[in-house]
């Protein structure tokens, strides 16, 4: 079987090697009848011919180089995945910059969100990262209802008149935003000095032009232990939903297959906590009792994801460590969705894969 995209031999066995696609990836697009594309056509498919990159020196050095030419950056981070997008790897390089931040997956967001607050919490959360970005530059909008997007495109037509450059994550909604600002009039070129490609896309009825960089990959999110079929099923479609569970001592809080917390000790007044989850429906919350945890893991389907049987646990080391989160604060897990604790404290025990970075955080509302 040849890949539909570059007409290579489709593979299963090496995901180094062109032509690959999972087994199971390739099995359920066979029984759909679908069309079946190679992970690297699959990529480029979906990234808009922008392939990601990951932060490495090279990338960063490249980066610095196109910088140097912009004043102006429009940084669109996803408010769903807020930690996980909003990086300090990427600040850093923006520190003297004039920064649009734009908050996007704002209709996401569970409904009575109080906007303002969530506002205030943003403006808190640039400060501790050192930036200075004026206020009315931190953008709250949705490419996909198209909320706030004409009063951004109005401010930074005010600030702006020659070009910007466009950065952010993977998956955050970087390409939806320049389409729905710009129109169709995009075209790809490299830019001058380095290897990285960018999308040039010009403002209708003005001068300024948008620059859009390659997204960038991470490698600690939640998402970036599975292939990339796997991510972007992951990314939610729908409103994410809280759920509110209360964990007693010894009770196991699943949030997927890979992140598990054991309470070890209730709170004051030996009172459980109670913790409230919110994720996106492609994410399993699941409590149980600790006697359970190595019947869940071996029969996953209440876990997910992984979404595959076959899935391959072998491949992730995992660790574990114990902390304490007091009432009030959120554990944000990247690439996934938070958790939020409503009686506290909470002293657990955290399994997860080595590599990945939950943050403890001030509660979001
Ligand atoms: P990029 O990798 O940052 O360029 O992201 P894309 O523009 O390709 O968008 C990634 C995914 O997020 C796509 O499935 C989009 O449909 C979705 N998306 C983008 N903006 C929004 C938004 O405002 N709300 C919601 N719900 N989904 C969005």
């Amino acid at each position: 079987m040849k890949c539909e995209g570059c007409g290579v031999e489709i593979q299963t066995e090496n995901p180094k090697k062109p032509g690959y696609i999972p087994e199971s990836v390739l099995k359920e697009k066979v029984e759909n009848n679908e069309s079946v594309v190679c992970q690297r056509c699959f990529k480029l498919k979906h990234y808009n011919y922008l392939l990601p990159v990951t932060i490495n020196s090279n990338f960063s050095h490249e980066i610095d180089t196109i910088l140097k030419d912009f004043k102006t950056v429009l940084w669109v981070v996803d408010v769903i995945d807020f930690d996980g997008t909003f990086r300090k790897e990427i600040a850093e390089k923006l520190k003297r910059k004039n920064i649009f931040l734009i908050v996007n997956k704002i209709d996401l967001l569970p409904k009575r969100t109080p906007y303002e607050n969530l506002k205030k919490w943003l403006l808190l959360r640039i400060k501790e990262m050192g930036l200075n970005i004026q206020d009315d530059h931190v953008r709250m909008v949705s490419v996909k209802t198209g909320m706030g997007i004409e009063k951004t495109k109005k401010l930074l037509l005010q600030t702006e008149k020659e070009k910007v450059l466009v950065v952010g994550v993977t998956n955050v909604g970087k390409s939806s935003f320049l389409n729905r600002l710009a129109g169709g009039e995009i075209t790809v070129s490299a830019y001058s000095g380095t290897t990285l490609k960018v999308l040039k896309a010009k403002l209708p009825n003005t001068n300024l032009q948008l620059f859009d960089t390659p997204g960038i990959f991470t490698q600690d999110r939640l998402c970036d232990f599975f292939d990339i079929y796997t991510q972007v099923k992951m990314i939610p479609s729908k409103k994410i939903r809280n759920k509110t569970f209360t964990v007693k001592e010894k009770n196991v809080l699943f949030i997927s297959g890979l992140f598990w917390l054991k309470v070890l000790k209730n709170g004051v007044n030996n009172l459980p906590p109670i913790i409230t989850v919110f994720l996106p429906e492609e994410i399993s919350a699941h409590r149980a009792k600790e006697e359970r945890i190595n019947d869940l893991l071996h029969n996953r389907k209440v876990l997910f994801p992984p979404y595959d049987e076959n899935f391959d646990f072998n491949q992730i080391e995992f660790e574990r460590e114990i902390v304490q989160i007091d009432k009030g604060n959120d554990i944000a897990l990247p690439g996934a969705g938070w958790l939020s604790v409503k009686r506290g404290p909470l002293i657990v025990e955290i399994s997860k894969p080595k590599e990945f970075r939950y943050v403890v955080r001030k509660s979001m509302k």
